[in-house]
């Protein structure tokens, strides 16, 4: 069941909003933090009314939320639905429009990691995480398809990873949804094409964000390295750049997907990764 804690939707009182993307309404999964949460807010700047979605405290969500909503002028709601549960995406869905009217834009950015070699990989992580990382996004995309072809528009934009495309040890779950979430674009995208509606993955490297420090610890432990050696030897290794990208970075990527001058570009990978799949 969704959870509605706070207000589900800002008073707006400020003007109508402008921008590029006005008119249009977004969900955009796993918002409470990170990349999600940079996109939520490169999509509110840009005019898109945001349905958030993820986990945290309450009263943060809340402060977060009206924030965006009293910065941008844009409706702002926010969504507790669990991306485990194909019931309660359903349900997020339906409410979003519902309160907001037809999803246009829908971003599938919820996910998580876990480190472990593969023979000691616990079953119930691998299960966990393929439910959020890679089931949850076609759940979502089910919910507003047949909606977005019949109205002749639709933007899908998932946030897959470097390793979408190429692997690392120690990663096996992570790595194999996001390599899935690339069969779901391109299907989504030739499903789409004659609709109007696009379906892309944004392809990020290494983004200093929550989800990279919870991993160091155990990156620590599988490399039998230092933290520092892991931010040096591990994380910005593969990227030529030697810097993380930045949260900003990919959302400025999702507001150009999102926007007309997009229409053609569907079914593929876009790479914000400093040059680390060139290789
Ligand atoms: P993060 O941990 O900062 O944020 C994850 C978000 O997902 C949070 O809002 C969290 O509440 C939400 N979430 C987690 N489980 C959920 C569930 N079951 N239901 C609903 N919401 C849930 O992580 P991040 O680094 O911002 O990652 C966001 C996306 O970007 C992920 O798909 C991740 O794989 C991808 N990504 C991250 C990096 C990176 O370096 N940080 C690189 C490439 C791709």
């Amino acid at each position: 069941m969704t959870i509605t804690a706070v207000p589900s939707v800002s008073p707006n009182l400020n003007p109508p909003a402008a921008g590029p993307l006005a008119g249009r309404n977004a969900v955009v999964t796993g918002s409470t933090s990170g990349i999600g949460l940079g996109i939520a807010r490169a999509l509110a700047a840009a005019g898109a009314s945001v349905t958030l979605n993820g986990f945290g405290e309450t009263a943060e969500i809340e402060r977060m939320r009206a924030e965006l909503a009293e910065q941008t002028g844009v409706a702002v709601r926010w969504s507790g639905a669990d991306m485990c549960r194909p019931e309660e995406i359903a349900a997020m869905i339906a409410e979003a429009e519902a309160a907001l009217g037809p999803v246009d834009i829908l971003v599938n950015n919820a996910g998580i990691q876990h480190v472990a070699p593969v023979e000691s990989f616990p079953a119930e992580r691998w299960d966990t995480l393929i439910a959020v990382t890679l089931s949850a996004p076609f759940h979502a995309i089910r919910a507003v398809f047949g909606g977005m072809k019949a109205r002749g528009w639709g933007r899908i934009i998932n946030t897959g990873s470097a390793h979408a495309l190429v692997a690392s040890p120690f990663k096996v779950a992570y790595v194999a949804a996001k390599h899935g979430i690339m069969g779901l674009t391109k299907v989504v995208a030739l499903e789409g094409a004659e609709f109007g509606v696009t379906c892309n993955t944004i392809c990020p490297g290494y983004v200093w964000t929550p989800m990279v420090e919870k991993q160091i610890e155990d990156q620590c432990k599988v490399h039998n390295k230092s933290r520092d050696e892991v931010m040096r030897d591990v994380l910005l290794a593969p990227q030529p750049t030697r810097r993380f990208v930045t949260i900003e970075e990919v959302g400025a990527l999702a507001v150009f997907l999102a926007g007309d001058a997009a229409r053609s570009i569907t079914g593929t990978a876009l790479s914000v990764d400093g040059g680390w799949v060139a290789r």
